[in-house]
């Protein structure tokens, strides 16, 4: 890892200000889900134990640079303390005096939460003044807010200028999960793409298919490669703009001696509905009128061989529309797959990630990214400007 890293600052005593991710859902004025406040519990519970003088800042939701009483930060802080359980501050603001007020009264060990980041219109602008102001409050920065790192914002880029900016332990996590996986993986090295659109997914496939040895594709995008190359996917989702593209993906991936593996069947359905009437199909008999909304049995085969035979293996993207149970049986079964295999197995991307926590494999996986587009970007090979903006070593 080329940025400094938590491990590697000194925070006895200094006040730390830590960019996390608690963007976590709510249902009436309270936290329902706190899977992103757990993991950035190694981070804060490290800077308690040295007595560093922990100063958090996060958004949640969109109140576009605007006050939005729904969006305070209370339960969040109140939910922090009860996972650390330990007191946890909270003021009403995020720069100004009174939170300065607040920063000063902070003893060693002690925890306070800053408002809601993007109630600061100076935050999504990456506003100069507004970043000098953030990093006024504090000696060091630490981001361990992944899911925000590609984002260049006040909190995330413009604060880590004026200040010792070292990566958090979650962050460093991410960074060396997948970036070990696109710089120095161990072969076989298979990438499992899916998902909607090939529209999202071209910047992931090109940057890839320069390291993978095979290329698994299915979900919806499969339909437009398989379109691509002659076949009538019917009332499918394929994207008639990304035909060509699809056809250069794939002689890239001839010419660089890179496996394509595309399915060979298909579960159709007459209506995208969990009470549609369905069935397994060949890719080359979809019926007029249906839809292709999973792989089918022998495809799972197919790639399940392919994914036993690999010991580095990225996945972006379900195999199908694995919201509704009868068309999420080969995004199951190749989570299930992917379990057994002894490799580095990693899964990035929203919906892949909800859809293997689903399956209940997750635990057994090397590494599940907390970033949605965060991870896609990583792994376009883009440079996040969260991480962009970190100290050099
Ligand atoms: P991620 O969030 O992991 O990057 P995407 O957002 O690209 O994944 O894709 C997830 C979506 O793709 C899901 O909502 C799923 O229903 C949809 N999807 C997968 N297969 C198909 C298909 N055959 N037809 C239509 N939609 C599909
Ligand atoms: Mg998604």
């Amino acid at each position: 890892m080329n940025k400094l890293t938590l491990q590697e600052v000194d925070v006895k005593g200094k006040r730390i200000l830590v960019r996390v991710d608690f963007n976590v859902p709510m249902q009436d004025g309270k936290v329902t889900d706190d899977t992103r406040i757990r993991a950035a519990l190694p981070t804060i519970k490290y800077l308690v134990e040295e007595e560093a003088k922990v100063i958090l800042i996060t958004h949640l939701g969109r109140p576009k640079g605007q006050y939005k009483e729904e969006l305070k930060l209370d339960p969040v802080a109140q939910r922090l303390a009860d996972v650390l359980h330990m007191q946890v501050g909270k003021v009403n603001g995020v720069v100004g005096e009174a939170v300065k007020q607040a920063v000063d009264q902070l003893k060693p060990g002690e925890v306070l939460l800053l408002e809601n980041v993007r109630f600061e219109p100076g935050e999504k602008a990456n506003d100069a003044e507004f970043a000098a102001q953030l990093a006024e409050l504090a000696d060091i920065y630490v981001n361990d807010a992944f899911g925000t790192a590609h984002r260049a914002h006040a909190s995330t880029a413009g604060v880590a200028k004026h200040l010792t900016a070292a990566a958090g332990f979650l962050m460093e996590k991410e960074i060396e999960a997948m970036g070990q996986a696109l710089t120095d993986p161990q072969h076989p090295f298979s990438a499992i793409l899916g998902g909607a659109k090939v529209s999202d997914k071209i910047g992931v496939i090109n940057n890839l298919l320069n390291k993978v040895d095979a290329l698994i594709i299915g979900g919806g995008m499969a339909n437009t490669f398989l379109q691509a190359q002659g076949l009538d996917m019917a009332d499918s989702l394929v994207e008639k703009e990304k035909l060509e593209a699809a056809r250069v993906i794939m002689q890239q991936a001839e010419k660089q001696g890179v496996k394509l593996l595309l399915p060979v069947d298909v579960v159709v359905a007459e209506e995208v509905s969990a009470d549609s009437s369905h069935k397994t199909v060949a890719v080359d008999q979809v019926p007029a009128g249906w839809k292709a909304v999973d792989i089918g049995d022998s495809t799972v085969q197919l790639f399940t061989e392919q994914i036993r035979q690999s010991r580095t293996i990225i996945w972006n993207g379900p195999m199908g529309v694995f919201e509704m149970e009868p068309f999420a049986g080969g995004t199951n079964a190749l989570a299930r797959a992917m379990a057994e295999v002894e490799g580095t197995t990693i899964v990035g991307g929203g919906d892949s990630v909800a859809a293997v926590e689903k399956t209940g494999v997750a635990s057994q996986l090397t590494h599940i990214s907390t970033g949605g587009g965060a991870s896609l970007e990583f792994l376009e090979g883009k440079e996040l400007p969260g991480i962009a903006a970190l100290t050099d070593k």
